[in-house]
């Protein structure tokens, strides 16, 4: 009798698990998505503090503009994505291993799951995504650690520039990011840091093929040669390919 029940109930949360792992992998693109956004003050400085403090959530209407945009033109008919500006977070997300090695990165992977539950408040109801913006003040931090995210808990911590100068560049690391909560990968070099000819290229069948004009939001950068390349300044300089709305499936 009792091992009946314990077996339903181990049964029941495999069930739920697995429900989960596949609401993760297969986004409902007819419902508007909610990404909620938690600024962390990284550096604990006080400029990094006051940056925070005028955030607000006309921000980013920009980036929600972008997103309706590029799917209209990409699959006759927008996603919606809205972001919320939620309660500003002390606590960094834990740090992302140096080694790289495969268990280091699921250990990795499931202290940032559970430091994302720990932050859950019902108060902030259930968002599709969460991302954690880490604010660093770009006098005392010249280069910011990658950024990360995963698509199996949808969440995201995010390394960003405590400035309005940065703004621009700072939406498309963003973006760049929750297209990764979404199953899109990235489209350039691990080794050289390039994007890939031709997926991360926004415009592969150009004549010259350099200097590109803008970058594939997963590619990351705008190629000006074979070896060189710079960040986007803003999300006009940005744009997203064919293979990227397939893999966050927006295009069937
Ligand atoms: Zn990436």
């Amino acid at each position: 009798m009792w091992k009946k029940i314990r077996v339903s109930i181990l049964l029941v949360i495999l069930l739920i698990v697995a429900v989960n792992a596949w609401r993760d992998m297969n986004q409902d693109w007819t419902k508007p998505v909610i990404v909620l956004l938690h600024p962390v003050n990284a550096d604990g400085s006080e400029v990094t503090q006051a940056y925070i403090q005028q955030l607000s959530a006309v921000d980013m209407i920009e980036a929600q503009d972008y997103i309706l945009s590029q799917s209209q033109q990409l699959r006759g008919n927008p996603v919606q994505i809205y972001f919320q500006l939620g309660r500003q977070i002390n606590q960094l997300a834990p740090k992302v291993p140096e080694t790289g090695s495969m268990a280091d990165t699921i250990i990795w992977s499931l202290k940032f799951r559970y430091y994302a539950w720990r932050q859950q408040e019902s108060a902030d109801g259930r968002p599709g995504v969460t991302l954690y913006l880490n604010y660093y003040d770009p006098k005392q931090t010249k280069l910011l650690k990658h950024s990360v995210a995963l698509q199996r808990g949808k969440i995201g911590s995010v390394n960003l520039f405590a400035s309005g100068r940065h703004s621009g560049s700072n939406k498309v690391v963003m973006l760049h990011e929750l297209m990764h909560t979404f199953g899109a990968t990235d489209k350039y070099s691990m080794q050289t840091g390039q994007p890939v000819f031709p997926e991360g290229y926004a415009a592969p069948d150009q004549q010259p093929l350099f200097p590109q004009k803008r970058a594939e939001l997963m590619g990351g950068y705008i190629p000006l040669s074979n070896q060189k390349s710079i960040t986007p300044s803003k999300l006009e300089d940005t744009m997203i390919s064919t293979l990227t709305a397939q893999e966050m499936g927006w295009l069937k």
